[in-house]
């Protein structure tokens, strides 16, 4: 938990992704009886943190408090920081050390205090004890539903989410639908990004054959070749917040393809608390999981075989591009390389994926393609999340997505191996 901070400059990246998206549920499972308790009026959804009648939000604000940075201090760079104890009246947090550096540092303040205001009342809201209508979800579409998956307000809409009318539920429910439908929105066929803008000849190929295993019914029609019912295997690596995500979440990305059942394997050393097992779990016919905290290239050894056709990788905001990360992502990157699947990777803001693009461009250099151009995910987190030791600092998870795939011919071949 405790942050190096070694610049006196500020701005350390410190990775702010998630671990964890359980707390956004309450913690405990809370049942819909007669115990939810309105705690909080929409009217009341303001506090300051140290004064929350949340108890996870006044922790919130103590952690903040001993991990933070005054930013008044931190700029000055002088002698000794003080931790930021200090809450402003207007967004509730404890943003600098004094009311002498808070008032110095206000108008630079200014351009984040109406985001930490914001966030401080969609944190009450989702406390508030309210019924949480935004969080009913559909369930199975209609065979000839037509869903449209151009960005999260059109989706919402043909999909029919009930009560999706405010910009504060949609940040409460993109934060988590960011993961499943990220991975759907390129999938699907009215997927928002095209050939030729953002998706490249290499990458509809790589699309195509998914497709013809999501969409048997369209072969059918053609009348070529008879339809596969395969699982679609979902390789997600590194995985962290994404595996804590109750079951039902993943389930919506399921609904959107009818006829097939997905294989999610979530591995990596977050991909499971450090006291339990690997494991494999299915939620129904149509829906497994298998939590695993190995390395991948570990992980890879145990798989048969992999078909570009069924077989996809997800890398949420990997990192693969931090100093500390780039040597142990290597071998994992190589093999999934190797497999000629598709591989689609997000990041929480623009450096972050310029940073991943960097290293994968210098390391892999001739080992792969573009599938599909870096570019602004329609379906990012809505909702910011803020680093709490450092308030200046926000990201939206899922922000940018791109896609690479091994290259076809590997230049290593002698001649007579190629076909
Ligand atoms: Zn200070
Ligand atoms: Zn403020």
């Amino acid at each position: 938990m405790a942050a190096v901070r070694s610049s006196c400059r500020g701005a350390t990246l410190t990775v702010v992704r998630p671990l964890s998206l359980k707390s956004i549920f309450g913690g405990k499972s809370k049942q819909p009886t007669e115990q939810n308790k309105i705690i909080l009026d929409q009217d009341n959804l303001f506090h300051k943190l140290s004064q929350s009648p949340i108890a996870e939000l006044r922790d919130r604000g103590a952690i903040i408090n001993k991990y933070g940075v005054c930013p008044v201090c931190d700029t000055e760079c002088q002698g000794h920081k003080k931790p930021p104890v200090f809450e402003c009246p207007d967004c509730g947090y404890p943003t600098h050390c004094s009311s002498e550096h808070y008032h110095e540092g206000k108008a630079a303040h200014q351009e984040i205090c109406g985001i930490l205001r914001e966030q401080n009342e969609d944190d009450h809201d989702l406390r508030s004890g309210r019924a949480m209508k935004e969080f009913e979800f559909p369930s199975a579409q209609g065979f000839d539903e037509a869903v449209n998956m151009a960005n999260w307000d059109i989706f919402f809409y043909t999909r029919a989410f009930p009560s999706m009318d405010s910009s504060r539920s949609i940040r409460h429910v993109s934060k988590l639908l960011t993961y499943p439908v990220t991975v759907a929105s390129v999938l699907h066929e009215s997927c928002p990004y095209k050939l030729g803008k953002e998706i490249t000849p290499e990458g509809m190929r790589s699309l195509a054959a998914l497709r013809t295993i999501l969409y048997p019914r369209d072969i059918a029609k053609e009348n070529t070749a008879p339809a596969r019912t395969e699982m679609i295997n979902l390789y997600v690596i590194g995985a962290r917040a994404e595996a804590t995500l109750p079951p039902h979440i993943w389930l919506q990305m399921a609904y959107l393809f009818p006829h097939t059942p997905f294989h999610i394997h979530f591995v990596g050393p977050d991909a499971l608390p450090a006291n339990k097992e690997p494991h494999t779990t299915s939620l129904n016919e149509r829906l497994m999981f298998t939590y695993d905290n190995s390395l991948y290239h570990d992980y890879h050894e145990k798989i048969e075989k992999f078909d570009p056709y069924t077989d996809l990788f997800f890398l949420f905001s990997p990192g693969i591009g931090h100093p500390s990360a780039r040597e142990t992502w290597k071998p994992s990157i190589q093999k999934a390389l190797e497999t000629k699947c598709a591989i689609f990777l997000t990041g929480f803001d623009h450096a972050d994926m310029a940073n991943d693009i960097e290293a994968v461009e210098q390391d892999y250099s001739g080992e792969f393609d573009w599938i599909m151009k870096p570019t602004e995910n329609e379906f990012r987190s809505m909702k910011r999340d803020i680093n709490l030791m450092d308030l200046r600092q926000t990201i939206f998870a899922n922000w940018g997505i791109w896609g690479i795939r091994g290259k076809h011919y590997d230049v290593t071949h002698q001649p007579e191996d190629d076909e």
